[in-house]
């Protein structure tokens, strides 16, 4: 992969990647898209990093489809796909980790203490592979993009990190892999993840901007929902991921629940223009 990403960047094009962990669905492939928009050629990586799982976590039943994806990938035109044995990535004697201080402990990183550290380890590896001009992420993962970009700027590291829309089903629940965890009564329960943030929506729109009311409203919609439990939901900043007590220029409204034995993520993002606030889904 290292020869051929650097034989790719020899020629002075622009080589874009799309980090994944497999189970390829339509929010993969929004970002695959934006990939090739601006980027020739394009590697997408699927790796099911056993460093990002906690022990009591999913690690060993986390769906692999591997040859779907592959052809999936194959008839989006996709150039390169790197797929490699965990045993390569970590040998024996693996020993190095990067860490985000902060904005790794908090949220995503408390409900899954280790999670962030395994994740920045292994997309900066990603990055030190490949060395893409461009590298794509989903906002479904908002902490995530956020720490990936810190570790990017902090390490000047030379690719642009890229954050691309979330992708949701027609009843807004957002495209995860782990949703194929869900039976039939909780992938329609599911849904109050994503009415919960439609009501913090109505709410500003209605002129709220305090933090505590708006999560009032939130939770109002999850407690509702006897199959839906949830573990977090706060008003971050967009920069710090720290908690605010009013609307600001820019933050987001996150949460993760539990649904039957499924754990699921999503947010808002919430933007000032002059008087008003856009809350984009
Ligand atoms: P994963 O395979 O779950 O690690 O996800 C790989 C990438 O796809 C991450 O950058 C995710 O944020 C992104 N992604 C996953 N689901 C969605 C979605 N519904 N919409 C947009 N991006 C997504």
């Amino acid at each position: 992969m290292k020869q051929v990403a650097a034989d790719a960047r020899k020629s002075d094009r622009v080589l874009g990647l799309v980090p994944t962990m497999g189970a390829l669905h339509e929010g993969h492939f929004s970002l695959i898209r934006a990939a090739q928009k601006q980027c020739s050629p394009v590697v997408v990586s699927i790796f099911v990093n056993p460093k990002q799982f906690g022990p009591s976590e999913d690690f060993q039943k986390y769906p692999r489809t591997f040859e779907a994806d592959r052809a999936a990938l194959e008839s989006l035109g996709i150039d390169y796909l790197f797929a490699p044995p965990p045993d390569e990535v970590y040998p024996p004697g693996f020993r190095t980790y990067v860490q985000v201080e902060g904005l790794s402990e908090r949220l995503e990183g408390r409900s899954r203490p280790g999670h962030f550290r395994g994740v920045t380890t292994v997309v900066l590896k990603l990055l030190e592979i490949v060395q893409p001009r461009m590298a794509f992420f989903g906002r479904k993962d908002a902490q995530q993009a956020r720490i990936i970009r810190q570790m990017a700027s902090d390490l000047n590291l030379a690719s642009e990190i890229v954050v691309c829309p979330i992708v949701r089903e027609t009843d807004g629940l957002a495209l995860s892999s782990r949703n194929r965890y869900l039976n039939e009564e909780d992938r329609r329960a599911a849904s109050a993840l994503y009415r919960s943030l439609d009501a913090v929506r109505r709410e500003i729109a209605a002129g709220e901007r305090d933090a505590a009311r708006l999560l009032v409203a939130l939770r109002r919609v999850i407690d509702a929902e006897p199959r839906v439990s949830l573990d977090y939901a706060e008003l971050v900043g967009a920069d710090s991921f720290e908690p605010v007590v009013s609307l600001r220029k820019v933050c987001y409204v996150l949460l993760a629940a539990r649904v039957g034995g499924t754990r699921l993520i999503d947010n808002a993002l919430i933007e000032q223009t002059g008087d008003t606030f856009d809350v984009t889904l």
